[in-house]
């Protein structure tokens, strides 16, 4: 989805920030200089499982990944940690928060989950989540995004504070992992040059996974070029 504000839903009437619309930030790379196209593959691993069948397609065709971790997927998923740590000069870890919450004040759900609520909360989840990362893998992130890519506008401007960048995106290829194999495939197939791709390395039990992998295939036969988001 394109940069812009959605209303947050379900807020009590007492909240000071009921009319709050959030900030969609969006991300994209610098045009390539040279007419190559190039994106950025970011997978998110919010609290759930580990997707090897992905993991290991990205490793077999050689594309780099930058993984978005929570502090609570780190804790499940001890071997899709090694794995990940196995294939460092591939797979870059970032941070996704130490509890998926999303970085909202005020009281209420964002797309289910209970938003942050203070500046406070905020920095917990982004600091917790840092931490846990650094524990895990020796290096500090430099990025974060959190549980719903959307934010309240004071919580961007305390994360960025924090020295930490807030990692948009331009292409949703799953819909948080709720799309079939074929349409995240045709979506991540249509990348333009520059195109900082969302989806999920979370979900071993549905079919988008297979999706991510089908469209970084058909990608890498068109001669596209994976890089980082630096
Ligand atoms: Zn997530």
């Amino acid at each position: 989805m394109a940069a812009g504000g959605v209303a947050l839903g379900g807020l009590t009437a007492g909240a000071a920030r009921a009319s709050e619309a959030l900030i969609e930030p969006s991300l994209h790379l610098p045009p390539s200089s040279d007419g190559t196209r190039r994106v950025a593959l970011t997978l998110d691993a919010c609290p759930g499982g580990f997707d090897r069948r992905l993991a290991e397609a990205l490793v077999e065709q050689r594309v780099p990944a930058t993984i978005f971790v929570t502090g609570l997927w780190i804790q499940w998923n001890p071997v899709g940690l090694a794995f990940l740590l196995a294939n460092r000069d591939l797979f870059t870890l970032e941070n996704h928060g130490a509890r998926h919450v999303p970085a909202v004040l005020g009281q209420g759900l964002v797309f289910g989950l209970p938003a942050a609520g203070t500046l406070e909360a905020v920095r917990r989840e982004v600091a917790d989540g840092a931490a846990a990362i650094l524990a895990a893998t020796g290096t500090s992130p430099r990025w974060y995004r959190d549980a719903t890519a959307r934010y309240s506008r004071d919580a961007i401007t305390l994360i960025e504070a924090m020295g930490i960048r807030i990692a948009g995106y331009s292409l949703n290829a799953d819909m948080g992992a709720s799309l079939p194999a074929g349409a995240v495939a045709d979506r991540i197939a249509r990348a333009r040059d520059g195109a900082v791709i969302l989806g999920h390395i979370n979900q071993p039990h549905r079919p988008s996974g297979a999706g991510i992998a089908a469209g970084v295939r058909a990608l890498r036969g068109a001669g596209v070029v994976f890089v980082g988001l630096e």
